[in-house]
């Protein structure tokens, strides 16, 4: 079997194109969608997310604020940011960079994003929106993912769905997702056993663990659909994903690299959110002028 190569930095690009329209239709209407992206302290990954969510914003006309805080900055400082930009009608996104250094309680912080501008997709209320179907904004990983698959002519329902790793980052509301477009869903997690017994089973296989090559050849149904989330640094330097792909290809009908698989989609889903979030503020504001004529 031929095993094709998504390409995910095109996909990300046209859907990038698509959305440029909306950001300039809002801007033009004085309502020019902004985001501000938070990071405390100065891993070096970290910043390096940062950057390329920033120049994706800026591809798209969007204001962005990237705020870098040191590693010493307090939770309440920290809070007192997000409450600023939480009252700023100028900024309708707001993400802080994760993980955040270990005096912080990322919860807290992630509560107090107010929901309409939690373009991640963390905030508990838009956790419980997504788990009851009515997702408000589905975080970016997933959501790229699902968009993936629906530009490559997959459709989930009725197939098997097997994600390895269960972060509520990327695989809890992986499942979720996949669950509402009718696929059979398996969750697996560092406990499972005999995981090679459920990969084999899947028709879409998602890997979202951070281990390089755990995903081989061998435990990939052949024709399977095969999407690598991980991004680990090899001891090279070089970045490599949690799938052998070598020894997928031949195996798989199609797979997704590391680098320029599902990556570039993740930023792609934010710029996405934050032009959404705008949208529906800008409704709003213009609802409420209409009321008080
Ligand atoms: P995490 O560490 O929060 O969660 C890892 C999950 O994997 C846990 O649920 C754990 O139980 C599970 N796990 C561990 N060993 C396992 C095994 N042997 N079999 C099955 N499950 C196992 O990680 P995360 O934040 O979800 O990220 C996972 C990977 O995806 C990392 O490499 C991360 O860098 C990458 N990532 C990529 C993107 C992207 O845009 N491409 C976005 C987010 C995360």
């Amino acid at each position: 079997m031929e095993t094709k190569i998504i390409d995910g930095t095109g996909l990300a690009r046209q859907v990038r194109e698509e959305w440029r329209e909306r950001a300039r239709a809002l801007a033009g209407r004085g309502c020019r969608p902004g985001l501000a992206v938070l990071i405390v302290g100065d891993d070096p990954a970290s910043k390096a997310y940062v950057r390329n969510k920033v120049r994706a914003c800026a591809e798209l006309g969007l204001r962005s604020d990237h705020i870098e805080l040191p590693a010493a900055t307090s939770e309440d400082e920290l809070l007192a940011r997000i409450a600023g930009l939480n009252a700023d009608p100028g900024i309708h996104g707001v993400l802080v960079q994760l993980p955040l250094p270990k005096h912080i309680a990322s919860e807290r912080v992630i509560e107090a994003i107010a929901p309409e501008k939690d373009v991640d997709g963390f905030h508990p209320l838009n956790v419980g929106l997504l788990a009851t179907g009515h997702p408000r904004f589905a975080p970016c990983t997933p959501a790229g993912i699902m968009l993936m698959l629906e530009r490559e002519g997959i459709d989930p329902w009725g197939q098997n769905a097997v994600i390895l790793g269960a972060s509520n980052i990327v695989g809890k509301p992986m499942a979720l997702l996949l669950l509402q477009r009718g696929a059979t869903v398996t969750l697996c997690n560092s406990k499972t056993r005999d995981l090679a017994a459920h990969t084999r089973a899947a028709d879409i296989l998602i890997a979202a663990v951070g281990r390089p090559n755990l995903v081989t050849g061998g435990m990939v149904k052949p024709g399977a659909v095969v999407i690598d989330v991980g991004i680990n640094r090899l001891p090279d330097g070089k970045l490599a994903g949690d799938v052998d792909t070598r020894s997928v290809m031949g195996v798989a009908s199609r797979v997704t690299p590391v680098p320029g698989g599902v990556g570039p989609m993740t930023v792609t889903m934010l710029v996405v959110n934050a032009v959404l979030a705008a949208e529906r503020a800008c409704a709003d504001e213009a609802k409420t002028e209409d009321r008080e004529r």
